[in-house]
């Protein structure tokens, strides 16, 4: 033990106390009738940030909910990390599913119950906390600190992107943490070092100028939905794989180590199937098959498909045109916009004569995200998780999209660790949230190591 963690397990108790009155504000970011308390949370976290002794502290509007920024950089020489996380909470809907109110925290089991405290109320009052607890002891912390913490992020962070651009010179650092994020499972110590991009494509195909009458046209007239499911049915071969040429011709292999994590996850694949209420195929794909094509195979899903008669009965119609929605899931290496224009070219070469295809764009896309396998501070903090939680980390990548982290690249050039001591398991997103106390005293002693060890690296 040093000065540092004496400090924080002698103001435990009191930590937790600023943890429930966080707790208390209910900071709905999509909800429009939540403004006020919206604010109040961004001042909540301004008062913490000042009070832990960063001199300079300001709210800065973004056009949605303002983001908080500190800055503490009065270590010559020492290299500068940016904290990350959010201060807006998911809707506690459904309210009769909770067991105590929402925004009434309550500690049962050495669990903290309340929305938003797991998600990331908890995980980002830790390196505030810590910056107090050197403040108080060390008076001046071993690193540079800014930390900026939004209020869109469970709204998907519409501002965020145009707000760090803006703020680049001020934001600029060495490495981003991110106190946002969790780990895997509660029983396995992990680290997201990858997570998929996105692009969203909306594709129509037009037969005649108008919708016909299936009786006198059927046999003659174009069927822009037959045409579209057979452009569609193209995109993927009989086992379900993406067959676009050029697809996925950029994209550059994971991180070894996740491949580790893969075998030793030792992922049920049954259960993956029975829990999503899906038959079993057979034969049965292995755990670690399931979890290369979540975590490390780009994807291209259909999330829906419109076109002719959707009502009660039938309707003798052929239909003027026909849609549907996609979305690709990406790994590292592939552009959003050459994923976009694959797709297109592909589209184009199936169409069959007679119809007109236009696809659309939905957004700039993200790109994955993935970590640099031998970065210095990801080292640093598998390190200290190895100490504390007693088993070195795995390396885990994550099917879904953290724009977050391309954002940071691309502004900032920065990388970002994810040292968040939240677990998946805890509801955040459902009713019952609850932030591990456990986790909390873990996560206070961890971020001051990282603090130190990052100083002296
Ligand atoms: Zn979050």
């Amino acid at each position: 033990m040093n000065a540092v963690e004496d400090w924080l397990a002698a103001h435990e108790a009191e930590g937790i106390e600023t943890l429930k009155a966080f707790c208390r504000i209910p900071s709905v970011s999509t909800d429009p009738a939540f403004a006020d308390h919206i604010r109040a949370a961004s001042g909540f976290v301004a008062d913490r940030l000042a009070e832990a002794g960063f001199p300079a502290v300001e709210i800065i509007e973004t056009g949605g909910h303002p983001v908080v920024l500190a800055e503490w950089c009065e270590t010559p020489g020492a290299p500068t990390v940016l904290v990350y996380g959010h201060y807006d909470v998911q809707p506690p809907d459904p309210l009769d599913k909770w067991h105590t109110a929402p925004f009434e925290p309550e500690v049962r089991d050495d669990r903290l119950y309340a929305r938003g405290v797991s998600d990331d109320k908890g995980p980002l009052l830790i390196p505030v906390l810590v910056a107090r607890a050197f403040r108080a002891t060390a008076g001046r912390l071993p690193i540079n600190l800014k930390v900026i913490v939004e209020g869109e992020e469970e709204s998907g962070s519409p501002h965020l992107d145009a707000t760090v651009a803006r703020l680049k010179d001020r934001l600029a650092c060495d490495v981003v943490v991110s106190a946002d994020g969790a780990m895997w499972r509660a029983d396995l110590p992990s680290m997201t070092v990858a997570s998929r991009g996105m692009v969203a494509l909306e594709v129509t195909v037009e037969g005649a100028g108008k919708d016909l009458h299936s009786g006198r046209h059927g046999g003659t007239g174009p069927n822009p939905i037959r045409a579209l499911v057979a452009m569609l049915a193209s995109l993927h071969d009989a086992e379900g794989k993406v067959a676009v040429k050029g697809f996925a011709d950029t994209a550059t292999p994971p991180d070894p180590a996740i491949r580790d994590a893969i075998r030793s996850a030792d992922f049920d694949p049954g259960g993956y199937f029975d829990g999503i209420g899906a038959a079993r195929p057979d034969p049965l794909p292995s755990g670690e098959e399931l979890l290369t094509r979540q975590w490390l195979i780009p994807t291209l899903e259909f999330n829906g498909i419109s076109g002719g008669y959707q009502g009660a009965g039938t309707k003798t119609v052929i239909p003027a045109s026909a849609s549907a929605k996609i979305t690709c899931r990406l790994v590292a290496g592939q552009e959003p916009a050459a994923v976009a224009a694959a797709i297109t070219r592909h589209l184009e070469r199936v169409l069959p004569t007679g119809y007109r295809l236009t696809v659309r764009r939905h957004g700039p896309g993200s790109r994955a995200f993935a970590l640099d396998p031998g970065l210095p501070a990801l080292r640093v903090a598998e390190d200290i998780l190895g100490e504390l939680l007693g088993a070195a980390p795995l390396r885990v990548a994550m099917g879904a999209t953290i724009p977050i982290g391309d954002i940071f690249a691309r502004h900032l050039g920065a990388s970002i660790v994810f040292f968040s001591f939240s677990t998946s398991d805890e509801d955040y997103h459902a009713p019952n949230e609850f932030f591990r106390l456990s986790s909390f005293r873990t996560g206070l002693i961890a971020w001051s190591r990282l603090f130190e060890r990052l100083g002296h690296g």
